[in-house]
């Protein structure tokens, strides 16, 4: 997810502590970047696969991918966006970056209620933002890194963004979530820029 969406107080109702000390990063270790990949990249509308093995590679990937992110910079990132059709997700949507990374491994929303709306941008869809309705509350569970089952409510600008990252693993961006004029906006935009482009 982008970085320009309206910031919004975080509030997690779940035992954040136990969340994000189990999902904190270690930062020393070598980390390298990943090229992002934009719509209409055919790996943004796969169903990623499921992870099933927490292995070195895995957490180096992780590492890599909260790089990559806070490098673009953004507040999320998918495997999926950095070519990785695999169910892992990172995200930094607290007020001070680089503080509380939370990295999810298969994460699933178990329960969600109330809506709420906020403009979204997205790495991979570059130049475009518009409002997306979700949900206001959500119970997420998943595993961390260290192959801890992890299960925690969250609200606010965090809830949106996780929402927005696990629509990544299912090969659904935001602007499937769109009105149909919104989204024929961005259509026709990219069919300009294609053009301009050449062929
Ligand atoms: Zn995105």
């Amino acid at each position: 997810m982008a970085p320009w969406l309206r910031r919004r107080p975080v509030t997690f109702a779940g035992d954040h502590e136990t969340i994000f000390f189990a999902a904190r990063t270690p930062v020393f270790f070598i980390m390298s970047l990943h090229h992002i990949h934009v719509y209409p990249d055919a790996v943004l509308k796969r169903e990623a696969a499921e992870i099933t093995i927490i292995d070195d590679e895995l957490r180096q990937l992780a590492r890599d991918m909260l790089t990559t992110m806070y490098a673009a910079p953004g507040v999320g990132l998918a495997a999926p966006q950095v070519g990785v059709s695999r169910r892992l997700i990172v995200a930094d949507p607290g007020e001070e970056r680089g503080r509380e990374p939370l990295i999810l491994v298969n994460p699933v929303i178990v329960a969600g209620a109330g809506t709420a709306g906020i403009e979204e941008g997205c790495l991979s869809v570059p130049d475009f933002t518009a409002e997306v309705i979700r949900q206001a509350q959500i119970q997420v569970r998943g595993f961390s890194l260290d192959e801890r089952e992890l299960e925690f409510t969250v609200e606010g600008f965090a809830a949106i963004v996780l929402q927005h990252e696990i629509d990544h693993l299912n090969g659904l961006l935001f602007i499937d979530r769109i009105s149909p004029l919104k989204r024929d906006i961005f259509l026709r935009r990219q069919r300009k820029q294609r053009r301009a482009a050449g062929p």
